[in-house]
């Protein structure tokens, strides 16, 4: 921070960030005004425009001032230069290899484990990664989204299933699908999490030109192409992982579709908003002022229900966990 004019500048930046709170029965969402994050949100994940584009991730490309700190020998820790929080890292895998989280799971539980001031998170090729062809996790200062209160309330949660030293619950009444795992063992979360990766259905393979066009001389972009022509596709998913003293939670968040509609809509239907692990964990960032000032509880609700599983689309998978 003390040689990276961006990135201090950016943080410096934060301390004016703006936020609005909009009530639902029982619960809050916030929504973040961050001009700085349009580059991320808007971000063309397309094969083409991929590979038009050197890797910001590797360590060839990044700045010099973006200097990592090791973790495992897998691992690079760095600071992200366009921060939602106060303590914003990225995580970058040392190679170049897909963005796919069932063999970095284990990774993932241990970067948690060793960052209990951290809510550490994974977003999906397509479910709000910028760099899909990179494996990256992020982590931000716990206790500023929502989800993490709502979920110690027990007021949207069930236990759905439970065993010696973990359990799996599920939510209700909270505009989004998200299913839960805690436990103490490393080595129990990763076969829980396997079961619920394989009851899930493997993400579409998007064809060339089936999203509709942007409007002219936006940032946002179409994207053809997709996962097309990237090795097998893994379940759409967002991913949270905290640490609470000898406890890690997960709260799996399965997706089906990367952007809302209101995100290609142009005009006044148009809203700059591309839902990731954050946004689902109840704070969603608006790059343009004037969707901040806009956007309503109808909006977000309309914008989890076309992003996220619903509660009885994911019953069947609940009961098969059972
Ligand atoms: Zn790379």
């Amino acid at each position: 921070m003390g040689e990276w004019e961006l990135a201090a500048g950016n943080f410096r930046q934060l301390e004016n960030v703006k936020t609005r709170h909009l009530l639902f029965s029982g619960f809050e969402v916030l929504i973040q005004f961050n001009p700085e994050r349009l580059k991320s949100t808007a971000a063309k994940t397309d094969s083409d425009s991929i590979q038009a584009r050197p890797c910001f991730l590797c360590e060839k490309n990044r700045p010099p001032q973006q200097r990592g700190m090791p973790f495992d020998d897998q691992f690079t820790v760095l600071v992200n230069p366009y921060p939602i929080f106060r303590r914003h890292l990225t995580i970058v895998s040392r190679n170049h290899v897909e963005q796919r989280i069932m063999n970095s799971f284990g990774s993932m539980l241990s970067i948690a484990g060793a960052l209990p001031d951290y809510v550490v998170f994974y977003n999906g090729p397509q479910c709000g990664a910028s760099a899909p062809d990179h494996l990256h996790f992020q982590a931000v200062s716990r206790g500023y989204m929502p989800l993490e209160k709502d979920y110690e309330s027990q007021q949207f949660t069930h236990r759905i299933l439970s065993g010696p030293g973990y359990g799996i619950l599920n939510w209700t009444g909270y505009l989004r699908g998200i299913i839960t795992l805690e436990g103490r063992e490393k080595k129990t979360l990763e076969s829980l999490f396997e079961s619920v990766y394989e009851s899930l259905q493997p993400g579409p393979v998007s064809q060339p030109g089936t999203e509709p066009e942007p409007e002219p001389g936006t940032v946002s972009q179409p994207e053809p192409g997709g996962q097309s022509r990237n090795s097998e596709a893994e379940p759409m998913m967002n991913i949270l992982v905290y640490r609470t003293g000898g406890t890690l939670t997960v709260h799996i968040f399965p997706r089906k579709q990367h952007r809302p509609r209101q995100f290609y809509a142009s005009g006044r239907d148009k809203i700059t908003i591309s839902p990731a692990s954050v946004d689902l964990g109840g704070l969603v960032i608006t790059p343009r002022e004037e969707d901040f000032h806009k956007v309503t509880e109808n909006d977000i609700a309309d914008i989890f229900r076309q992003v996220c599983l619903q509660e009885e689309e994911l019953y069947m998978i609940i009961n098969e966990l059972k």
